[in-house]
């Protein structure tokens, strides 16, 4: 054993190999059986309640728990709350990142520090409630690896909202390689191995729901009735969305730049049989006046496909080379574990 010969070369730290021992037991002690992973960006508002419902709901079932609440930056008094709810609450761990760093980015910082052989990821607005989560562990117990929620209703967002995102969902199930599961959002319970499937995807460029998807196992869907937000407001609007739909099309499929291929294509056959129509009919019948306003329409119409297909060259080109940079996800300004032990 190198390190027990090295404590006996070198001076002796006073209790070092028992506080090691400790720490060691602490840690299996410690170990919740379901993890609640929560991300929170300014949710000051509704954060109280969120905490009672969950606390309520967890501490009537069988299982050791804790819930790990991941700060994203938020700039309203969220990030005192949660300290102040852990110290009432030895379950709750902190992670505070850095810095705002997106709805893409937050649980994967909260499920690297989640502990448990069951995690539940869930929004802190309520909008998912927390009295579903004993139906997924239930169905994680029957052997399901992955259990998503499927909202029923989406009450409180618009038509168009609704419209948007139907037209999505059939958009990335004809083109992705991947089945995204129509109606799911973020809520749903992983087991500890597709945890650490999906952790071991680390691109800068995530898209969640599509991780989720593909990294398969056996997948059940339970449904629930999607509530409107309890307090503050959605993160989203439609410039974000479509953001992030592009994020999506874009991580999951090459299919734009098919499409591009064969758009140029398209064009480079409708000019060459415009081309050969035009030598003929010069042949024919002699070229009166010179085509100038056909000339601009077909110059500009090239213009036009090439710019569009530079911009999707580009758009996967960007990815490229945020993906070479390497750098970490997020950073963590803190982290406080949960101390379940305690209880
Ligand atoms: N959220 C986050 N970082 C962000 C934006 C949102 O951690 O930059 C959290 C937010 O606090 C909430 C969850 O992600 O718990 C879902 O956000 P939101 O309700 O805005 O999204 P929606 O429900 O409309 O999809
Ligand atoms: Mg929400």
């Amino acid at each position: 054993m190198p390190d027990s010969s090295h404590t006996l070369d070198g001076p002796i730290e006073p209790g070092a190999g028992l506080r090691e021992a400790g720490a060691g037991l602490l840690e299996t002690a410690w170990r919740p059986v379901v993890s609640v992973v929560v991300p929170v960006f300014n949710e000051a508002s509704g954060l109280h309640e969120f905490h009672r419902r969950l606390r309520s709901v967890m501490d009537a079932g069988p299982d050791r728990w804790e819930v790990v609440y991941v700060d994203d930056g938020s700039s309203d008094a969220s990030c005192a709350l949660l300290q102040s709810l852990r110290l009432t609450d030895p379950r709750v761990a902190i992670v505070a990142l850095s810095r705002n760093f997106g709805k893409e980015i937050a649980p994967t910082a909260g499920l690297d520090h989640a502990k448990g052989e069951a995690v539940v990821l869930i929004d802190a607005d309520l909008q998912d409630p927390p009295e579903e989560i004993p139906r997924l562990i239930a169905a994680w117990r029957d052997g399901f690896d992955m259990v998503h929620a499927r909202r029923l209703a989406r009450s409180g967002e618009s038509w168009a909202k609704r419209a948007s995102a139907s037209l999505f969902y059939r958009l990335m199930q004809h083109t992705g390689k991947v089945r995204l599961p129509r109606d799911t959002g973020d809520f749903r319970l992983m087991s500890r191995r597709v945890v650490d499937a999906v952790l071991s995807l680390r691109e800068q460029h995530r898209f969640m729901k599509g991780l989720f998807a593909w990294v398969g196992f056996p997948t059940t869907t339970i449904d629930y009735d999607r509530a409107a937000r309890h307090a503050g407001h959605s993160k989203w609007n439609y410039w974000t969305l479509w953001n992030l739909a592009i994020e999506a099309i874009t991580s999951f499929t090459v299919l734009p730049l098919k499409i591009a291929t064969y758009l140029g294509m398209a064009v480079a056959l409708f000019a060459a049989v415009f081309g050969a129509q035009l030598v003929v009919r010069t042949l024919l019948f002699g070229n009166p006046v010179a085509g100038y306003p056909s000339l601009m329409a077909v110059v500009l119409f090239l213009g036009g496909v090439q710019l569009i297909t530079l911009g999707v060259i580009g758009e996967y080109l960007g990815r490229v080379f945020n993906e070479t940079k390497g750098r970490p996800l997020y950073l963590v300004e803190r982290f406080l574990p949960s101390q379940s032990a305690a209880r």
